[in-house]
């Protein structure tokens, strides 16, 4: 895994264009080349806010050469903060690196880090729960016909519900209506957002076995990994989670102990492609696949799609989103090329230099600026 490389070279400016949603980055190194990257999103104001006075300080006008001890330095210099929005904000200056590198290089990400351009096969990813099984069922089979989507997952509980459905009955019935208008040969999944107790999401996930769904998604609080675990070794369907963690002990922890089968590291909350590569190697090690979580359509999913080519243990799809503007009215016009088109139920990384993206103009110019140079 490349994560040291040759070049040596001061880190000069770190701009940030920022709206409460998403905070993009410019880096711009002593020479003049730049790398672009983005902030996890949501309270991306609040974000920007860490990344110029708990991140920047740390890097600017230091020589770089190596990503895991960059991310290693910061968060020991901020040993003090080891929670979300430091590693939220280092999400921004990781994946700006990569960039970088990939166009110093002339490489896209996922060759740096030993992956293949071409064809990545996406799950359609709801995420509504506000939806009826059958308008639920509906929609999912025109994406289906009109994109060729073979997988798909759907919610079930409440999020964060303390074992409440959305309504009564919804659950049970979503768990068989969708299954069986998606018909056979197509992927189900569903995602419980941390709402059940061990014992319901047992009773439940077995009726989701004989239903034909593969992947129970978090179906306990994510905080209480020994309610998972009773789940992941009680069914027989693979029990999925990981997607709000962030911090290495606790990923250890899941790992060693089998808490899920597959892991889903989120790269912005995990404070960049880096250490979600490491989570990756952790994983691989123990034999559990990784299918990361990437829930919108900003840089986050583009990042994911690098870093799910580029490791030998992911799951055969990418999260892809399928909601439009009436539930990410921000995600809107984010970039000038649109890297998000789905054909046959594939994305595709073509061969270009970094992320293989550009913010567009327009939303830069309507954003907040700030940044921080070297010697401020
Ligand atoms: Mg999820």
């Amino acid at each position: 895994m490349k994560g040291i490389f040759e070049h040596q070279i001061k880190i000069k400016k770190l701009e940030t264009f920022t709206t409460r949603y998403v905070s993009a980055v410019r880096l711009t190194m002593e020479d003049g080349s730049q790398g672009w990257g983005q902030m996890s999103t949501y309270y991306a104001n609040i974000t920007s806010k860490i990344f110029h006075q708990q991140v920047a300080p740390h890097v600017l006008g230091k020589e770089f050469n190596d990503f895991f001890d960059m991310g290693n330095l910061i968060m020991e210099r901020e040993h003090k903060f080891p929670g979300s929005y430091v590693l939220r904000a280092l999400a921004g200056l990781d994946t700006a690196l990569w960039d970088w590198l990939g166009r110093k290089e002339e490489l896209p990400v996922t060759k740096l880090i030993g992956g293949t351009v071409g064809k990545v096969p996406v799950y359609a990813s709801s995420m509504k729960r506000d939806i009826t099984p059958e308008d639920e069922a509906n929609r999912l089979i025109k994406l289906r016909d009109d994109f060729g989507y073979r997988a798909f997952k759907f919610r079930v509980g409440a999020e964060c519900g303390r074992g409440r459905d959305e309504w009564e009955g919804r659950s049970e019935r979503i768990i068989v209506e969708v299954p069986k208008k998606l018909g056979s040969g197509i992927i189900k999944m569903v995602d419980g957002n941390s709402c059940y107790f061990s014992d319901q999401a047992i009773e439940l996930g077995k009726k989701m076995t004989d239903n034909d769904i593969t992947h129970f998604e978090e179906p306990c609080p994510y905080w209480l990994p020994d309610e998972t675990k009773k789940v992941t070794d009680a069914l027989k369907i693979d029990v999925t989670g990981g997607e709000q963690d962030c911090d290495m002990r606790i990923w250890k922890d899941m790992i060693d102990r089998k808490i899920v089968d597959i892991i889903q590291p989120d790269i912005m909350y995990m404070g960049g492609l880096t250490r979600s590569l490491e989570v990756a190697k952790m994983a691989e090690l123990a034999n559990i696949t990784c299918t990361p979580h990437a829930a919108n359509l900003s840089l986050v999913t583009v990042c994911t799609m690098h870093f799910l080519k580029g490791i030998t243990n992911s799951g055969k799809f990418l999260e892809f989103s399928i909601e439009g503007e009436d539930y990410y009215p921000w995600q809107k016009d984010l970039f000038a090329n649109d890297p998000f088109i789905v054909e046959n139920g594939e994305l595709s990384i073509e061969n270009i230099p970094g992320w293989g993206v550009e913010f567009s103009n327009e939303w830069l110019d309507k954003a907040v600026y700030e940044y921080s140079e070297q010697g401020d």
